[in-house]
């Protein structure tokens, strides 16, 4: 077995500045192809480009909106033969709101949910079955600091509730995929320099954020994609329904 007659498939890795592509790039450095799904469909091809360019394996850029069942399908079925089979998953696409919980709306606390749980369910439930049969696989989920401490870096109540969802998602498939070989495992960045939140953490507010990280810096996108890349390692096979911490120590239990 090799990684290399693999895919990883990373979901929302088209921002040019954001987690997803950064892991895309270190998971194809250490051998994988890869499947980039994203609801910006030019950015998911120029990710795939540039890794194929960079790397020397094979890329596939996607648009699909992943809380979108009939666009997961169609996606899923154009990577099938196109690519090697999907051994890896990470489920990165997200969004956040700050929106303060006596203020959301019922619509926008199911945007928050339909990107972060049902596209991960969408996606995951589609590509586990193949893990199964094939008797490996990797699934991280990108879930966050805001989950385990009860927001305090950006997003409000409704990103820690489905933060939140996705470590109690990652640990029950654990323990059911475990027997199939398959990991699934969850990381938690705190307070990472990307574009998610649109500019909002600048100035005052960072450097407040950046007084309570230990290590005395935000994160950067490096660090979130080294463990992601450790964790689908075929050598990782020893883990899985655990919760990676990536926050310099700003929640530390
Ligand atoms: P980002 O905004 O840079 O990237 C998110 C990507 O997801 C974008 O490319 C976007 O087009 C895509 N996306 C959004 N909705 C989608 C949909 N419906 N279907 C398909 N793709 C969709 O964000 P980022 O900071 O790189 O965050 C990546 C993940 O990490 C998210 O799940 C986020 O919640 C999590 N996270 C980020 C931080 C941080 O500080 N940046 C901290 C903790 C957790």
């Amino acid at each position: 077995m090799s990684v290399s007659d693999k895919t990883a498939l990373v979901t929302g890795a088209g921002s040019k500045r954001g987690i997803g592509r950064a892991t895309a790039h270190t998971l194809a450095a250490a051998g994988w192809n890869i499947a980039i799904l994203d609801l910006d469909e030019a950015s998911a091809k120029d990710a795939a480009h540039e890794i194929e360019e960079q790397h020397g394996v094979q890329a596939v850029g996607l648009g699909c909106d992943v809380t979108d069942e009939a666009s997961v399908a169609s996606a899923l079925a154009a990577l099938d033969g196109s690519v090697p089979p999907v051994g890896a998953l990470v489920n990165n696409a997200g969004i956040t709101s700050p929106t303060r919980f006596l203020e959301v709306t019922g619509e926008e606390w199911d945007r928050i949910f339909a990107v972060n749980v049902r596209g991960a369910y969408n996606i995951t439930r589609r590509v586990a079955p193949g893990m199964a049969e094939r008797d490996f696989g990797r699934i991280v989920f990108l879930a966050s600091v805001s989950a385990e401490r009860g927001g305090g870096v950006f997003g409000g109540v409704a990103y820690s509730a489905a933060k939140a969802a996705q470590l109690g998602f990652t640990r029950a498939l654990a323990r059911e995929l475990g027997p199939h070989g398959v990991t699934v495992n969850a990381v938690a960045p705190g307070l990472i320099d990307t574009d998610i939140t649109g500019g909002a953490l600048e100035g005052e507010r960072k450097t407040q954020l950046v007084a309570g990280i230990p290590v005395g810096r935000n994160g950067n996108v490096a660090d979130v994609a080294d463990l992601i890349t450790y964790l689908c390692r075929e050598e990782t096979g020893y883990i899985t329904g655990v919760t990676y911490d990536v926050n310099g120590g700003s929640h530390i239990h």
